[in-house]
């Protein structure tokens, strides 16, 4: 595990010398220490990000170059998946085998963007036709510049990947900030690009603490874009000071997504999905389906199926075999969850599943599968991100009752539609104002599909060829090809 800051091709101590604990929240106990990152690290890392932009040709590569990068640290990601995946468990606490499934699809989007990249070389200057025939038009798709990209921690690595893999092949230079709970496979990620041997101070990584790390590399004069995944609030506090300086910004905030259940829809199906969308990696995901609203006619069924699977699922260790659900990533969201459940119940939502740390655990940062019903549609709740494995369920009569229900939320990042009427599956998705619609489905996540929301879910979209717009200027080249004179002034 590492120790250092990674900047500009080199490992080195942080400025000031701090350290932060790392937790690891199934037994609570430090396992590591990480460098505590702050303005002084930052200004060392935009600064060679800086020079690697400005001075020494990344921009100038060609695709194809960004794209043998990309996809060499692709392959030492797949090389290195288990070591990877075990950290992220020990680390984040969630089961290997998403973990696994995580290292994956970091690797792919690295893959997936070396491929982007290529494509670059055809079409980063392209003709177009304009309506004057003495000028010839082209148009140039350039690299942003240096950009500061700030994660959470439920996907720590592909996160990671989802900021630097699009940035590096579009040709921007990065300086990343992990969250300061998930930081470990961020740190191997430098030791990868230093082994696939990326030019020193295109990638540079400085851990810390938000308010310090994080907020210098907001604020820096010399960062021309960022790309945050994280809470609305610190979202809205980024967007504020990019105001500043007009640099540019992607954001991908938080979301109370819904999920819709029709009479007609296959209940068991809708039963796994609804798990799937709340319980996965333990609810701590901003796509995560948290308002379940289910059709009269199979509300109870549905309910009675729920609750009777969700008392299954098998709590634990993420390295044990077996387990479906491990431990919240720190005793902060724990607390914040506990928290949030005992307000439900005091606004006078009903606990029919969960709702508690289970008592067979004497350490880690555990909490059950939770159901609520009978949610008011004005509490916290409701309208809150919860970002935990409880999910709200309530009961709807029309299809329009529903689709108020679903829309009425500051927020929009995804929703979901459970039906076997294809009719309505597309009015519905139609209808919903969410930046991603599953139907008979929930979560499933793929590299070349946009991902982003609307209203206070964020702005811009992610992956797919969409995440590399994030890193792209468009400029206009126009020449005179006309032998005559312009005559404009001159006569
Ligand atoms: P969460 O509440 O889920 O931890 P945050 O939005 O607080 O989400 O954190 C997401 C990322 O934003 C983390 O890397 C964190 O360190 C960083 N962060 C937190 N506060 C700030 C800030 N004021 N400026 C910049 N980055 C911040």
């Amino acid at each position: 595990m590492r120790t250092q800051l990674f900047i500009d091709g080199r490992w080195t101590d942080p400025v000031n010398k701090g350290q932060l604990d790392v937790i690891n929240p199934a037994t609570e106990q430090v396992i590591h220490v990480i460098p505590k990152g702050t303005a002084e690290d930052i200004e060392l890392a935009v600064s060679a990000a800086r020079r690697a932009f400005d001075k020494d040709g990344w921009p100038n590569t060609t695709g194809a170059q960004r794209g043998a990068y990309l996809r060499r640290i692709a392959e030492l990601i797949r090389e290195r998946s288990e070591m990877l995946a075990r950290l992220e468990v020990l680390d984040n606490g969630k089961p290997l085998p998403e973990a696994r499934w995580d290292i994956g699809d970091a690797a792919g989007c690295f893959e997936y963007y070396a491929g982007l990249a290529e494509q670059l070389d055809d079409t980063s200057v392209v003709d177009i036709a304009i309506s004057d025939d003495r000028f010839r038009t082209r148009v140039r798709r350039e690299a942003v510049g240096v950009v500061g990209g700030i994660i959470p921690w439920n996907y720590p690595l592909l996160m990671a990947s989802w900021k630097v893999a699009p940035a590096l092949a579009a040709g921007c230079t990065i300086v990343l900030k992990p969250a300061e709970n998930t930081s470990l496979t961020a740190l191997e990620l430098g030791a990868i690009v230093q082994e696939a041997e990326l030019p020193a101070g295109v990638l540079n990584i400085v851990t810390g603490l938000g308010a310090e790390a994080g907020q210098a590399l907001v604020s820096h004069p010399q960062v021309d874009k960022l790309a945050f995944t994280g809470s609305g609030r610190i979202g809205s506090q980024i967007m504020a000071e990019a105001a500043k300086d007009i640099k540019r910004i992607s954001l991908e905030l938080g979301g109370k997504s819904p999920l819709i259940v029709f009479d007609d829809a296959d209940i068991e199906g809708a039963v796994e999905w609804i798990m799937f969308g709340i319980f996965w990696n333990q609810g701590q995901v901003c796509s995560a389906t948290s308002r379940v609203l289910v059709q009269d006619g199979v509300y109870d069924k549905l309910l009675t199926r729920l609750i009777e699977e969700a008392k299954k699922i098998t709590l634990g260790d993420g390295l044990k075999e077996g387990v479906l659900l491990g431990p919240l990533v720190s005793k902060q969201q724990l607390d914040q969850v506990i928290a949030a459940v005992a307000r439900a119940q005091e606004d006078g939502a009903q606990l029919v599943a969960g709702g508690h740390r289970p008592g067979e655990f004497s350490q880690g940062y555990f909490f059950q599968p939770t159901i609520l019903t009978e949610v008011p549609l004005d509490s916290h709740a409701w309208k809150e991100e919860i970002f935990g494995p409880v999910v709200c369920v309530r009961r709807f009569t029309t299809e329009s009752e529903a689709l108020t229900l679903a829309n009425d939320s500051r927020f929009g990042l995804a929703a979901a539609v459970m039906t076997q009427d294809n009719v309505r599956a597309d009015r519905v998705s139609a209808a919903l104002r969410a930046g991603i619609v599953w139907i008979n489905c929930s979560q499933p996540t793929f590299t070349e599909a946009p991902w982003g929301g609307y209203k206070q879910s964020g702005i811009g979209r992610e992956l797919g060829k969409w995440g590399l717009e994030n890193y792209l200027e468009t400029k206009q080249v126009t020449t005179y090809i006309s032998r005559d004179p312009w005559g404009w002034y001159i006569k």
